[in-house]
């Protein structure tokens, strides 16, 4: 059976940037499972699999485009600290919900001056070039089920 739509494919990998920082990857004997043409994964990554086997091994490069998106300069800004709760732990790093104006973005803290908060709402994946490597463990058709959830079901799934 060949990954496509409809399919559900469960699968390891490591992921990495262009400097070959490893960013994220499946934990050890965990396999990300997911329904194929459902938006589950980046786009990208799945186009990427398309057509591939179970033990297959693959190496695709998702451009940012087709990943998290490239860096916008719209979503970085400078709050007033007033703008933070008055308990909250405003310091470079720290992560926040920011009103942006598409609604609201997980931000991180550039930096602090004074009461000049800068933020930044991109994803700390935009930008980056990703390359996925690993293989495919598991293809099997979607069950009517998981077709109308618009996800997989089962291990490395949702559990409902
Ligand atoms: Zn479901």
């Amino acid at each position: 059976m060949e990954v496509g739509n409809a399919m559900v494919v469960r699968f390891n990998y490591t992921l990495t940037n262009d400097a070959g920082d490893v960013l994220d990857a499946s934990a050890e004997g965990e396999l990300m499972t997911y329904l194929h043409g459902a938006g589950g994964i980046i786009a990208g990554l799945e186009e990427g699999l398309e057509g591939l086997k179970a033990g297959d091994e693959f190496d695709v490069t998702v451009a940012p485009e087709d990943g998290y998106g490239v860096r916008e300069n719209v979503y970085i800004k400078t709050l007033n600290r007033s703008s933070f709760p008055a308990d909250a732990d405003v310091v470079e790093g720290a992560k926040f919900v920011v009103p942006m104006m598409e609604g609201p973005r997980l931000s991180t803290i550039l930096s602090v001056d004074g009461d000049d908060i800068k933020v930044d709402g991109n994803h700390e994946l935009a930008g980056q070039t990703l390359h996925f490597k690993g293989s495919i463990a598991e293809v099997r058709e979607g069950t009517p089920e998981e077709l109308a959830h618009g996800h997989a079901h089962g291990p490395g799934g949702h559990h409902h």
